[in-house]
């Protein structure tokens, strides 16, 4: 539900742009499941005025969101859960006599030397002391690349983003890839933007530079003096960087070059050396964003040896500083926890933890998850689920009306070639070359980051591997993967409220159904739908079919523009309408295959609920939320996903099947009339 791509900026923010649910559900007493939080409704609300918050207003009136959390909501209370299962699994392996290099050993010593906070806090930036002493030695430009370079094999994307992936237009073979990036702020328009909620961001993001500064020895008019010189040279980068919304192109991000006609055009980057420290042995690469690079080139050339040396002394411990002593995590944390996400206490040890073990040791960890948590019975159940929304999903292109039967037989096709994965990988990646020591948690985490980024590197020019999975078995979110023709869906996703085995179809179709058929409209968004069934970036379309597609696209964009968030802030309809057209194809292929089973042509009632009511109801349930304004105004700028409310009630104002549900008439706020509402898929 969240996408997947390969990262092109440098910044990772969305953890969970949703929802949660503190049902009563389970029963521990009576044999009966409650699988809806009736108590969450909101008597006073009209169903027909906001039925988001006619599910779930209840519940919102009363939710508290903890000092630690941006949010809370279904989705908070899932991955708080989860973490706790996970906390069990490390607390076991990590008091075990476990064999070295045995992957218990591994992931339970991270996990140990991780929660040793004692060690951590003595060394205080120790770690980062010997890479702080290369870059004083710096003496020119090709010694700024050199350490650049070298940091990016330890995954640290310093100044650039660099990753491997499928070749947009020969997606067969992987290739190496140079984004834009370079920022420490999430985006480009907050070195522009003069609002107050944007000069808060800024504000907090120059303290921090400066604490960083002074809390390795500079005195505070230095610090301020570096702090000034790094922020007009990251505006500067700024300036190049494309805004979120043209990143949504495909063909502009597409930019394949040869090394010397890298070297011709950018010759400050010295890209043979530059690609002999990164490892990377290829005729060409592909450049998202030449316009950064040519920046980058021209600054190189321009901005004093000192700038750039403050520049690197920053990022290098702003991408360190979470391993450091608690003065370096709780400077990290004012910035980033408070002032983008809004959280006032940063998340107990633990849970960092936990969450730090899943990332860097993933796979390992990962099958011990599975083991405990995780049954076969509930992978075949949801592919029975899938494969009914995949033929749901199939009879709804061929009863379009706007589409030319030529562009349906490939639509169709391209559907039958979905590659569905669900649960975890069936090929675990190796960690015979990493090195787990439990008193040395930084050196752990540079152990970890080397063999991924040789694993990454690995893949450069050879052919892709399209079962290969880049989410970890307990992630709370699914995923379609343009280049890959493929959805998948981790084991963490697999749980109540979005799946449970016993519960009811209408329960299971309006969480879990609706996920299944966003994910797959996402192969038919405004970007999936220019990427053709091998995963190549290929048009398939007709012109004049391709010409009611974009008219459709824009009807989505302008109706999402119109829905206000916070004061003045409304959706940016443009940056979200990929993931609204999944909302909008979501809700009615996962409501037409309800309708294939039993009870979905049944009529009795369950807690005094229609089988459509409930439908509808559970998928109200599942993008329960409520969110911190600091991290609601965040999102609006870098989320592709809209807001809870809107992910809900917009998808429904243009669905027929809830207005009969729930007796929807002209006069109700959410009254679309029939001629006006958006139909894609
Ligand atoms: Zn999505």
């Amino acid at each position: 539900m969240k996408r997947n791509e390969l990262a092109i900026a440098g910044f990772i923010l969305l953890s969970l742009a949703v929802c949660s649910c503190n049902t009563s559900t389970k029963t521990t007493t009576g044999k009966e499941k409650e699988f809806l939080d009736l108590t969450a409704m909101d008597s006073s609300a009209k169903a027909g005025d906001n039925f988001f918050e006619f599910v779930n207003g209840g519940w919102i009136k009363k939710a508290v969101i903890p000092p630690t959390e941006s949010e809370v909501g279904t989705f908070l209370d899932l991955y708080n859960s989860t973490l706790d299962h996970q906390k069990d699994i490390l607390d076991e392996v990590s008091k075990q006599n476990n064999a070295a290099g045995s992957l218990e050993q591994k992931v339970g010593d991270f996990y140990a030397s991780g929660m040793d906070s004692a060690t951590i806090e003595k060394l205080g930036y120790d770690p980062v002391k010997p890479y702080l002493q290369k870059i004083e030695a710096i003496t020119d430009v090709n010694g700024i690349m050199q350490f650049v370079a070298e940091q990016q094999t330890m995954n640290n994307n310093l100044l650039f983003g660099f990753g491997i992936g499928p070749d947009d237009k020969n997606s067969s073979m992987n290739i190496a890839g140079f984004y834009q990036g370079g920022l420490g702020l999430p985006e480009r328009d907050y070195y522009f933007n003069t609002d107050a909620a944007t000069k808060v961001v800024v504000a907090a993001y120059q303290t921090y530079i400066q604490k960083i500064f002074t809390l390795t020895g500079d005195d505070s008019a230095t610090a301020a003096k570096k702090m000034q010189a790094l922020y007009v040279l990251e505006k500067q980068f700024a300036t190049s960087h494309k805004t979120n919304v043209q990143l949504r192109d495909p063909q502009s991000n597409y930019n394949k070059m040869s090394v010397p006609e890298l070297d011709k055009r950018m010759p400050a980057f010295g890209w043979v050396s530059l690609m002999n420290t990164l490892g990377v042995k290829t005729d060409s690469v592909n450049v998202g964003q030449p316009a950064f690079y040519a920046k980058v080139n021209e600054l190189l050339k321009t901005t004093p040896l000192d700038t750039w040396k403050t520049y690197l002394r920053f990022h290098v411990l702003n991408d360190a500083a979470g391993a450091l002593s608690s003065a370096f995590v709780n400077a990290r944390f004012d910035y980033v926890g408070k002032a983008l996400n809004g959280q006032q206490e940063i998340k107990t040890r633990w849970k960092r933890m936990v969450s730090n073990t899943d990332n860097n040791l993933g796979d390992a960890f990962g099958q011990l998850y599975v083991k405990k948590y995780f049954t076969e019975d509930a992978k075949k159940r949801m592919l029975e689920l899938v494969n009914n929304l995949q033929v749901a999903f199939e009879a709804r292109i061929n009863k379009l009306d706007w589409m030319s039967d030529g562009t349906k037989k490939i639509a169709v096709d391209k559907l039958h070639a979905f590659l569905k994965q669900i649960g975890y990988t069936d090929k675990w990646r190796d960690y015979s070359k990493v090195t787990i020591d439990k008193g040395r948690y930084f050196d752990n985490l540079i152990s970890c980051s080397k063999n991924d980024y040789q694993y990454q590197l690995s893949k450069v020019g050879k052919p892709v591997d399209r079962t290969e999975w880049d989410m970890t078995p307990p992630t709370i979110n699914a995923g379609y993967y343009p280049n890959f023709n493929k959805i998948v869906f981790p084991a963490g996703i697999l749980q109540f409220p979005f799946f449970d085995p016993e519960a009811d179809d209408a329960i299971n179709y309006g969480g879990i159904g609706m996920v299944i058929g966003h994910e797959m409209t996402h192969g038919f968004d405004d970007q999936g739908a220019q990427y053709d069934k091998d995963g190549n970036l290929k048009n398939w379309w007709s012109t004049n079919d391709s010409l009611k597609f974009v008219a459709k696209s824009k009807q989505v964009i302008d109706l999402y523009n119109s829905f206000v968030v916070l004061d003045s802030v409304h959706i940016n309809g443009s940056l979200t309408t990929g993931e609204n057209m999944a909302d909008i194809g979501g809700i009615n292929i996962a409501y037409d295959a309800f309708k294939i089973t039993k009870q979905g042509q049944d009529t009795t009632r369950i807690d005094g609920y229609t089988p459509d009511q409930r439908f509808f109801l559970s998928f109200a349930q599942i993008w329960r939320s409520k969110e911190k304004d600091e991290y609601a105004r965040m999102l609006i700028n870098v989320d592709p996903h809209s807001p809870a409310m809107y992910r809900v009630n917009g998808p429904l104002m243009n669905f027929a099947p809830f207005y009969t549900a729930f007796n929807i008439k002209e006069g109700d706020k959410m009254f679309v009339p029939a001629d006006k509402r958006i139909k894609i898929w």
